[in-house]
C-alpha cells in the first residue's frame, strides 16, 4: 500500500541510509504504525542460522576492535553522533510512526542519543581504574578494565532507539561489539538507527563487523540470550520478559543488565506549589499516552488538599488534545495496538471492582476515524486503598489517586508495590524532601524533588529496584557494566615477599 505516511517514512529511511529494497511487502515481518493502524512495509526476519553468523562475526571482530585504543572508538561514536544530529528529524518520523509519539517527543528521543554519544565520547579518555597501595615493599596495586566481548541489546518499542543507543555508544567506547535486536514493534527506526551507526563505522574506517542488527520477534531474542558468546545481555522490557531471561542467562554465567517495568509515584504534600505539581502530574501521567516506563502510576496526595488538587487535574485532563501526533497541538498520541487497550480496558474494570471510581477518561476516542488504531482518553482513577491492580504496571494513561494523612503512610504506599524504577515528591518542606531522597524514603533508582517522575537526562545512571531488575545505564559509571574488572600486582623489588606476611620456601 502506498500512503502519505508509507511515502514519508520511505523516505526518511533512504535519507539514513537503509537499503530501501529490504522493504517487501511479502517478506515475513510486517510493519505497522499505530497512529493509524495502518501495514506498511515487510521486512525479511534473520533466521537461527543468520543469527548464528551474525554473533560469530560480532565475535570476531571483537577480537581487533578490544586493541583500538578506546579513544579512536570514541571517533566512530562521535561522528554517529554527527550523522544524529543531521538526521535528527528523519529518525524522529521513523520514531513517530513506529512508536506513535508527537514529534516534540519523537525529536526530544532522538536527541537523548545525540546526548549519549557526547557522554560516550568523553567516557572513552575515562575508564579510569584504581591505585591503591600495596602493604608490600616494591609493589604497585591496581585495577585495570578491560571489555567483555559481544553484548546483546535487546529493547522495547516504546523508548525504539534511544536505549539501543545508551547501551551501543558505552559498549562500543569500552570496546565491545554490538548486536541489537530491536523490538519487532518498532522495526523501522531500528533500521534508521542501525544504519547511521552503519555510516559512521565506514566513515572512520572502522571494521563494519563490530555492530549487528538482527530482526525477529523474541525467539531472535532468546537466541542471543542463550548463546555462550554474547558476554553480557543488555534487556529493556517487561518484567515478564525480565524474569524469562534473567535465569537463562544466569544458568551459563552470562551477564545481564535488566531494565523492566515501573510503578512510579509522586507523593503531593500539602506544602508543594500545586501549579508546579499539576504540571508535572500532567505531564508524567498522561504524556506519551503513558507509555514511558517512568510513566507516573500512582498519585498519593495529601487528604486535605485532594478534593482541590483533582478537581485541577481532571480539568487539565479536559484540555489534553488527543490525536494523530503529527498533527499540530496534539499531546497524546495512540496505544501501540488493541492488546494495549484491552489491558487498560481490564485494569479499569478491576480497580472499579476494588471500589475505585473513574473520575475522567478511559474511553475509546477517534474509532470512526482510524478503526485500527487504538486513541483513548487519559484516565484518573480514585481508589480507596491499596490494591493488586494499583499494584500492576499497566502500559497505559492511567493515574490511580490515593490519599495519605501522615507522611510516613505516604513513604509506605509509595514503596508498597513490586517494582522500583522512578518516584518523586512534590513539597517545600526540607526535612520531608530530604527524607525522601534517604534510605528510609523512596526505594526506586530515581527519586526526584518537585518534578515528575519521567523525563531522565543522560549523565545520571538510570534504572530501577526490585521487579525493574536493578539494571544501571546511561550516565554516571554506568560505562562498568560493559566492562570486567582485574586487580594487577606489579613486583618491582627483586624479592618475594607473600601477603600477609605469609612465609613459603
Ligand atoms: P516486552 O517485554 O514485550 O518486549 C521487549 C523486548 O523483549 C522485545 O524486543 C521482545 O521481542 C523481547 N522479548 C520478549 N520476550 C523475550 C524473551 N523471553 N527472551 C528474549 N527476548 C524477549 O516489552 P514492550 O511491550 O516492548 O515494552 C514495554 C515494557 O518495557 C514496559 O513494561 C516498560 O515499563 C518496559 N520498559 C522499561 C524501561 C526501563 O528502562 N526500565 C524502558 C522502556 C520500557
Amino acid at each position: 500500500m502506498t500512503t502519505a505516511l508509507s511515502t514519508s517514512i520511505r523516505s526518511a529511511l533512504d535519507a539514513c541510509g537503509v537499503d530501501l529494497s529490504l522493504l517487501d511487502s511479502a517478506q515475513d515481518l510486517q510493519t505497522r504504525t499505530p497512529i493509524t493502524g495502518e501495514k506498511l512495509f515487510g521486512l525479511p526476519a534473520t533466521d537461527a542460522d543468520g543469527i548464528d553468523e551474525t554473533i560469530s562475526r560480532a565475535e570476531a571482530a571483537f577480537r581487533t576492535w578490544r586493541d583500538v585504543p578506546a579513544p579512536e572508538r570514541g571517533h566512530v561514536v562521535r561522528r554517529w553522533g554527527e550523522l544524529l544530529r543531521e538526521h535528527k528529524r528523519d529518525l524522529a518520523v521513523l520514531v513517530q510512526s513506529d512508536a506513535g509519539k508527537t514529534m516534540s517527543e519523537a525529536e526530544g528521543e532522538v536527541q537523548e542519543m545525540i546526548d549519549i554519544c557526547e557522554l560516550a565520547i568523553g567516557q572513552s579518555r575515562m575508564l579510569y581504574g584504581q591505585t591503591m597501595p600495596s602493604e608490600r615493599p616494591g609493589h604497585r596495586l591496581m585495577e585495570t578494565w578491560h571489555p567483555l566481548g559481544v553484548v546483546g541489546v535487546i529493547s522495547a518499542f516504546n523508548f525504539p532507539v534511544a536505549v539501543f543507543s545508551w547501551n551501543t555508544a558505552l559498549a562500543l567506547v569500552c570496546g565491545n561489539t554490538v548486536v541489537w535486536k530491536p523490538s519487532e514493534l518498532s522495526l523501522l527506526s531500528a533500521l534508521g538507527a542501525h544504519a547511521l551507526l552503519a555510516r559512521a563505522v565506514a566513515d572512520c574506517g572502522q571494521d563494519a563487523d563490530i555492530h549487528h542488527i538482527i530482526l525477529g520477534e523474541r525467539e531472535a531474542g532468546e537466541a542471543l540470550v542463550d548463546d555462550p558468546r554474547v558476554a553480557l545481555i543488555s534487556a529493556t522490557g517487561s518484567t515478564r520478559m525480565g524474569h524469562e531471561v534473567a535465569p537463562r542467562v544466569a544458568a551459563r554465567f552470562g551477564r545481564y543488565l535488566l531494565e523492566l517495568g515501573g510503578n512510579n509515584a509522586a507523593i503531593v504534600a500539602p506544602s508543594a506549589d500545586l501549579d508546579l505539581a499539576l504540571r508535572g502530574v500532567v505531564f508524567a501521567a498522561a504524556g506519551t499516552a503513558g507509555q514511558r516506563c517512568t510513566t507516573m502510576r500512582r498519585l498519593i496526595i495529601h487528604e486535605s488538599i485532594a478534593e482541590e488538587f483533582t478537581e485541577k487535574l481532571i480539568a487539565a485532563y479536559r484540555t489534553l488534545q488527543i490525536g494523530d501526533p503529527r498533527d499540530e497541538g496534539v499531546l497524546v498520541g495512540p496505544l501501540i495496538h488493541s492488546g494495549a487497550y484491552e489491558g487498560m480496558r481490564s485494569a479499569l474494570t478491576s480497580a472499579q471492582e476494588e471500589g475505585g471510581t473513574v473520575l475522567c477518561g478511559g474511553a475509546r476516542v477517534l474509532e470512526d476515524e482510524h478503526p485500527d488504531a487504538y486513541y483513548v482518553e487519559p484516565a484518573i482513577v480514585r481508589m480507596p486503598g491499596q490494591s493488586a491492580t494499583v499494584k500492576t504496571e499497566t502500559f497505559a494513561p492511567i493515574l490511580y489517586v490515593l490519599t495519605y494523612r501522615d507522611f510516613d503512610e505516604a513513604l509506605a504506599l509509595h514503596n508498597d508495590v513490586p517494582q522500583g524504577l522512578s518516584s518523586a515528591i512534590f513539597t517545600s518542606d526540607q526535612a520531608e524532601a530530604e527524607i525522601f531522597l534517604s534510605s528510609r524514603g523512596s526505594d526506586c533508582g530515581i527519586a526526584n524533588v518537585n518534578i515528575g517522575t519521567s523525563g531522565a537526562e543522560i549523565g545520571g545512571a538510570f534504572g530501577g529496584e526490585k521487579e525493574t531488575g536493578g539494571g544501571r545505564e546511561s550516565g554516571s559509571d554506568a560505562w562498568k557494566a560493559y566492562m570486567r574488572r582485574a586487580t594487577n600486582t606489579v613486583n618491582y623489588s627483586g624479592e618475594l615477599p607473600l601477603a600477609q606476611g605469609v612465609k613459603f620456601l
